[in-house]
C-alpha cells in the first residue's frame, strides 16, 4: 500500500480553509476546485478524498493505516466514484454522469460515512452531461460530496458554478515550488528556469524536466531565429514542427509572446534571452498574437479538426512579417 498523499505544501491555504469547513460541519454538497492547470488540484482533490474516507486522520492527510485507507490503496472505494473521460476521449460520456444518480441513491458502506465523486476536468462535461449533473446537483443527496476539479471554470455552466462553493488555486509563489522542484530535478537554477518556462506551474515545470528538458523549447526558439534571419521560410519552418504536438507548440507560442509582452510594458524579465531581438515588435501586435494563440489553443484542446500545418505557417508568416516592418534584427 502506498503512502496517503496530501495536499502540497503551497495549497495549505485552501486545505486549512476546508479544515476548518470540516470541524464545523460545514462542508457543502459541490465544491469546484478551480485554477489553472498543472498546479496540483487533482492531487489536492484525491487527498481531500482520502481524509474524508479516512477512519481516523491526522490534520494533513489520511492514516494510510484503516479499513478506509486500504480500501483507496488497493481498489476502488465503495464510497468513492471518480469520473473523467475515458480513455482516448476528450469528454466526459453522459451515461457516466447518469451512473452517479444510482451511486448516490446507495446508503454509504462506512456507518455515517460520507460518498464522495470526484469530476475532473469539469470542462470536459459538454452541454448535454453537465445538464445530467446538474440533476444531481439540484437534489443533493445527503452524505455526497462531488468535487469538480476545472482548469478552465469560466468554459462551466454558470448553474453549475453556483452550485459549488468554489476554492480557488492561483499560480503558486515561487518561493514555494521553487525547492519542491530543486529537489526533484537536482539545482536551483535548473528550477528556475523550468519554473519560468511553464508560466510557474509546478508540475508542468516537472513534466518539461522528465520529457527532454528544455531542448525542444530551444530548437523552437532557434528556429525562429531563423526564421526572421531568412534562413528558413515559414513554410519550412511549419514543417520542422509539425513533428511536435500542436498543443505544446501552442503553448511554446503564448508563453514566449506573454513574457515578451510582460517585458514590454512591466519591464519584467524574458524567459528566453534570444527574445531580446523582438523586443522593438509593437507590444499590440503581441497582445493581438497572444490573444489568436490562445483561441487556437483552446480549439485544439476542445478537440476542434483544423489544419496544424496552415495554422502553424500563418503564424510564422505572420510573425515574419510583424519582424520584418520593425526591422528587427
Ligand atoms: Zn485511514
Amino acid at each position: 500500500m502506498s503512502e496517503p498523499q496530501h495536499a502540497y505544501a503551497w495549497q495549505m491555504t485552501q486545505w486549512q480553509d476546508l479544515q476548518r469547513l470540516i470541524s464545523a460541519e460545514r462542508l457543502p454538497h459541490a465544491l469546484l476546485l478551480a485554477g489553472p492547470s498543472a498546479i496540483g488540484k487533482l492531487r489536492f482533490a484525491k487527498a481531500l478524498v482520502s481524509y474524508l474516507l479516512c477512519e481516523s486522520p491526522g490534520d494533513l492527510a489520511a492514516c494510510g493505516q484503516c479499513r478506509s485507507c486500504h480500501f483507496q490503496g488497493e481498489a476502488a472505494h465503495p464510497d468513492f466514484k471518480e469520473i473523467c473521460p475515458e480513455e482516448g476521449k476528450r469528454q466526459i460520456g453522459v451515461d457516466q454522469v447518469r451512473s452517479l444518480q444510482h451511486f448516490s441513491a446507495q446508503h454509504a458502506h462506512r456507518n455515517g460515512g460520507r460518498k464522495l465523486v470526484l469530476i475532473h476536468p469539469a470542462e470536459a462535461m459538454n452541454a448535454n452531461t453537465a445538464n445530467a449533473l446538474l440533476k444531481t446537483l439540484e437534489e443533493p443527496a445527503s452524505g455526497t460530496l462531488l468535487i469538480l476539479v476545472s482548469h478552465s471554470s469560466s468554459q462551466l455552466l454558470p448553474t453549475i458554478r453556483s452550485r459549488c462553493l468554489q476554492l480557488s488555486f492561483g499560480i503558486p509563489r515561487p518561493e514555494m515550488t521553487e525547492s519542491w522542484l530543486r529537489d526533484y530535478v537536482g539545482d536551483q537554477s535548473t528550477a528556475q528556469r523550468l519554473l519560468a518556462e511553464t508560466g510557474g506551474r509546478p508540475l508542468a515545470a516537472r513534466q518539461v524536466f522528465e520529457e527532454d528538458g528544455l531542448a525542444s523549447r530551444e530548437r523552437f526558439d532557434k528556429g525562429l531565429i531563423a526564421l526572421v534571419d531568412g534562413q528558413r521560410s515559414p513554410l519550412q519552418f511549419a514543417e520542422e514542427m509539425l513533428d511536435a504536438d500542436i498543443l505544446q507548440v501552442l503553448d511554446w507560442w503564448v508563453a514566449r509572446l506573454l513574457s515578451l509582452s510582460r517585458h514590454q510594458l512591466a519591464d519584467q524579465v524574458l524567459t528566453a534571452e534570444s527574445w531580446q531581438r523582438f523586443k522593438a515588435v509593437p507590444s499590440v501586435s503581441v497582445i493581438q498574437g497572444l490573444e489568436r494563440a490562445l483561441k487556437l489553443r483552446a480549439s485544439f484542446s476542445r478537440g476542434v479538426a483544423l489544419n496544424k500545418r496552415l495554422i502553424l505557417e500563418s503564424l510564422f508568416l505572420e510573425w515574419t512579417q510583424l519582424c520584418q516592418n520593425r526591422a528587427v534584427s
